[in-house]
């Protein structure tokens, strides 16, 4: 019998840190390292390169049915085409994504299709995922699970100090506050409060309940 490939899932508010810490956290057990949140940026940079209004739901789902998203991976990090065209990090952190992503994601339809895609892609190979649903939603079975998060000021900090226009506050209230899979901690996560610990240090805080967990 083959074993089910690991799964660890890591959530938390924008700019927590989560995607340092799950992309050294894949690397050192070998795994892929995959950010659910460039799929949900993926889509709606498609919505609007095909001239389509974020809010009007009947037109984005109409383009999401006609849409084809490729997860691969490259050197341990998943990687994301849509409708064939392959996304890079500009496209991905661009100011007009950034105020669109959020409200395109509380679309129940377009969650529902991410998620199969998410599932479907961890169900080939082990994954550090990172987002906002990971272990309350995508993978509720794991018990690898994990909620960094960090305070408002030091989050908004962090953007600034990346020179990136992102209105932090605003996604935080959508994705909280949104019916379909709002930010959550799951009850079983192990929450990390990264305000005032180094990225090696949280990491090491993962790696430590994770290795607990495996038991070695
Ligand atoms: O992680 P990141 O901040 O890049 O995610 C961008 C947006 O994608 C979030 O603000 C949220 O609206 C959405 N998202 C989500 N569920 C996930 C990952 C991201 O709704 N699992």
């Amino acid at each position: 019998m083959s074993e089910s490939p690991l799964i660890i899932a890591i959530d938390g508010p924008a700019a927590s840190g989560k995607s340092t810490v799950a992309k050294r956290v894949a690397a050192a057990l070998g795994i892929v390292f995959v950010n659910s949140g460039a799929m949900y940026r993926a889509f709606t940079w498609w919505v609007l390169q095909n001239g389509i209004d974020p809010h009007d739901t009947d037109a984005v789902l109409d383009l999401l049915a006609r849409t084809e998203f490729t997860c691969g991976e490259e050197d341990g990090i998943g990687t994301i085409a849509v409708g064939g065209v392959p996304m890079t990090r500009d496209e991905l952190a661009a100011t007009n994504v950034n105020a669109a992503v959020s409200p395109i994601a509380a679309i129940p339809e377009v969650r529902e299709r991410l998620v199969a895609e998410q599932r479907r892609y961890a169900s080939a190979r082990g994954v550090a995922m990172e987002g906002r649903d990971i272990g309350s939603v995508v993978f509720p079975e794991t018990p690898y699970k994990f909620y960094i998060d960090a305070s408002p000021e030091v989050r908004e900090a962090r953007r600034r100090a990346e020179g990136i226009d992102d209105s932090i506050a605003k996604r935080d209230r959508i994705d909280s506050s949104r019916k379909a899979s709002p930010l959550v901690i799951p009850d079983d996560a192990v929450v990390v409060d990264s305000s005032d610990l180094s990225a090696d240090e949280v990491v090491e805080t993962v790696l430590a309940a994770i290795r607990g967990r495996l038991g070695e």
